[in-house]
């Protein structure tokens, strides 16, 4: 895995100045993409001052409307939270987000998603992503700043993609894995499908969406896969008399 493929992604910062500070923890260690979702304010004077030095990130950020948006292309994303969720997602720590990161392959991208200073992420944020990553701290005192949890989560990054493991030890040797947008599509499919066949109740969605989400995103789709699940869909649509072509 290329530290150049991880892309940071920070949504609705608040603070310009955590934009840069970000930036720079992110030059540091050698990672260089990063994607602003809706900023507040960007650009501004006070992201450059305190890039210091990394300002060239901060001309080539991307800025996105939409987490969905800014997460086109990616084949595997974790979402950084300070708090512990009442929902039940798969989690890791730093480091084995580091490790499954330096698993991928060489051209796959990856993202690390970051929420904002106030609120972090929402729960519909977090489950567009594959895992929920906690840095471990002071349980009493367990909000970061957003650089400095950028740094954290950059620097195990680093140093687990740096290693001198063999590299190519890919956990998924068989073919190209499905993209976060190749999923979203799927997961709408997923959706509109068990409603036409009578098996979800949308005026009474419960937790199933979300559990099947979490189902399907531990199981690491391939693109393969995901395309014989979404001819079955269409055949199941067709077959309860719908178009099968959403
Ligand atoms: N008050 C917010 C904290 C936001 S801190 C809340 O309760 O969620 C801004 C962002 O930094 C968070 O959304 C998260 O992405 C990251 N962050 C801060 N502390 C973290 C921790 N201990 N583990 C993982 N990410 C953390």
């Amino acid at each position: 895995m290329k530290l150049s493929n991880i892309r940071v992604v920070l949504v609705e910062t608040t603070h310009p100045g955590n934009i840069g500070a970000a930036a720079r923890a992110m030059k540091n260690m050698g990672l260089e993409k990063l994607y602003l979702v809706a900023p507040r304010r960007f650009p501004h004077a006070e992201a450059s001052a305190r890039a210091s030095g990394a300002d060239d990130l901060l001309s080539a950020a991307v800025v996105c409307e939409t987490l969905e948006a800014s997460l086109s292309g990616c084949m595997l994303v974790f979402g950084a939270s300070a708090r512990l969720r009442t929902i039940a997602w798969p989690q890791l720590d730093p480091r084995q987000c580091a490790q499954l990161v330096s698993a991928m392959d060489g051209a796959a991208e990856v993202a690390l998603v970051f929420g904002r200073e106030h609120a972090g992420l929402t729960n519909e944020e977090l489950e567009q992503c594959h895992y929920l990553v906690h840095i471990p701290t002071n349980p009493e005192f367990c909000s970061l700043n957003l650089a400095a949890a950028v740094q954290v989560m950059a620097y195990e990054a680093r140093v687990a993609c740096c290693s001198d493991a063999p590299s190519g030890r890919s956990n998924f040797p068989g073919g190209q894995l499905a993209t976060a947008d190749e999923l979203a599509g799927f997961y709408c499919h997923l959706e509109q499908a068990i409603i036409d066949i009578g098996f979800l109740d949308p005026d009474n969605p419960r937790l199933l969406m979300r559990r099947l989400r979490r189902l399907f995103n531990r199981s690491r789709l391939e693109k393969m896969e995901l395309n014989i699940l979404r001819g079955i869909l269409a055949a199941a649509q067709r077959k309860a008399g719908r178009s099968g072509s959403s």
